[in-house]
């Protein structure tokens, strides 16, 4: 049994508490207490003078499987079932250089997010502790991707279902196939509701069907929720965490707060691309919209975090606005700047909160005897400030399940044939642009 024991660290247990002066034992793949462990049986000792040992990361909202797509015509037509698995297996050693030891994968294209996790699970590749959803279940009515959607089938990570017995048979097949989530899809966009944002696509009838149908054999159910009705008929229909959950009202809160459901904001995404859009050409009209979603939603949240509902980090990485490995912690981040969570709980809720309320069954997340250990050393105190975990260069180590992780970067990709969209171009061609 490998023995290893991290001494003259900072510890940060990843509940909340302060952080405290101590010694850190791992034995094979669980944390030991210090005080029944024997040092002169260690097989390595690690002096961490001057640097802080948390747990990972826990990334609950994080798309493997996409790649990277600039748009939905690429995610949803441009990307292949074997090559997808293949480079997903790389994608994920970026998130543990960047600190994640876990991650939720909500919905993925194909059966790829099944694959991939019993792939790490079997450590036929390395990658963060994993948990998945399958394909995000959509009625025909849609999601964010609009007319792309058909009325039947799979394409890309959705899944259309449109009557009762299709969403039972549907449920089933993802949990036979070992999916650790179910995912809804419970709002999209429709063309004509321009202006009043995402609504609703599913009934409160169909949404419950889906819950007893995951709950019977003992899988949970996640939605996505951009609206008040959508989240409050999710509570209802039995939901045990939802993705987004924003543009609340008090009603809905209400909700969230009597069943205690975990919410998962995942306002990375809508940050960067309001912060940084102009730097890689992104939509202004996006921009605005995503700045007021997390404006018109932190007082919500805030006050659903003052009742007790757990509020989880997700950064939604997967898209070109969101790579692997780059911007996990900026929800830790956002936590602090705009829901004004303190630092040591912006940590608990991307660590602690996440092992017990994201599926993990409490086993991962925390430094506490017995738990997995799944931890990282890091340069400097991030319980003084987040933003430390930023530069991947302070992640000195990274451990799963014990296992020291090779930090290495990736080598530098080729371009892969077919995979990327190409755009025309970002701007029309009049003879007035033409400078003439
Ligand atoms: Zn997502």
């Amino acid at each position: 049994m490998t023995k290893t024991v991290i001494e003259n660290c900072k510890i940060i247990d990843g509940l909340g508490n302060a952080s405290y002066p101590g010694t850190v034992s791992i034995a094979q793949n669980k944390i030991v207490k210090n005080e029944s462990f024997d040092r002169a049986a260690a097989d390595e000792i690690i002096d961490a003078s001057g640097l802080t040992l948390m747990p990972g990361l826990i990334d609950v909202h994080c798309h493997s499987t996409f790649d990277e797509p600039s748009s939905n015509d690429e995610l949803f037509f441009h990307r292949r079932e074997g090559l997808a698995a293949i480079v997903a297996g790389q994608n994920v050693k970026k998130l543990l250089q960047a600190g994640v030891t876990g991650f939720v994968d909500p919905d993925g294209i194909f059966d790829v997010t099944i694959d991939l996790r019993d792939a790490i699970d079997a450590k036929i590749i390395e990658g963060p502790r994993m948990l998945c959803g399958g394909n995000a279940l959509l009625t025909s009515v849609g999601g964010t991707a609009g007319r792309l959607i058909p009325d039947k089938g799979l394409r890309g990570y959705a899944k259309i279902v449109s009557t009762p017995e299709e969403i039972k048979t549907e449920v089933r097949r993802q949990i036979k196939n070992g999916v650790d989530w179910i995912k809804v899809h419970v709002t999209g966009l429709v063309p004509r509701q321009k202006g009043k944002g995402e609504i609703q696509a599913w009934s409160l009838e169909e949404l419950k069907l889906v819950c007893d149908t995951a709950h019977e054999l003992g899988v949970p159910v996640m939605g996505h929720c951009r609206n008040s009705q959508s989240i409050k008929d999710s509570v209802e229909a039995g939901m045990d965490m939802l993705l987004h959950a924003t543009f609340m009202d008090e009603h809905a809160l209400e909700k969230v707060v009597e069943k205690n459901i975990p919410l998962v904001p995942s306002f990375t995404f809508q940050a960067n691309l309001a912060d940084y859009g102009h730097r890689v050409g992104a939509n202004e009209d996006l921009k605005e919209i995503f700045r007021k979603e997390i404006e018109e939603s932190a007082s919500m949240l805030k006050k659903a975090k003052t009742a007790g509902v757990p509020i989880l980090c997700g950064s939604e990485s997967g898209f070109s606005l969101t790579p692997y490995g780059e911007w996990h912690y900026r929800e830790l981040e956002i936590f602090v700047s705009d829901l004004g969570f303190s630092n040591l709980d912006a940590i608990a809720a991307a660590t602690g909160m996440c092992g017990i309320h994201a599926g993990f069954n409490g086993d991962t997340g925390v430094i506490a005897d017995g738990k997995f250990a799944d931890l990282i050393l890091v340069d400097g105190d991030p319980s003084q400030d987040v933003r430390i975990l930023k530069n991947k260069s302070n992640i000195k180590m990274v451990f799963v399940g014990g296992e020291r992780v090779d930090l290495t970067p990736n080598r530098e990709r080729n371009p892969i044939s077919g995979w990327r969209v190409s755009e025309y171009s970002s701007k029309t061609l009049t003879q007035e642009t033409s400078g003439d």
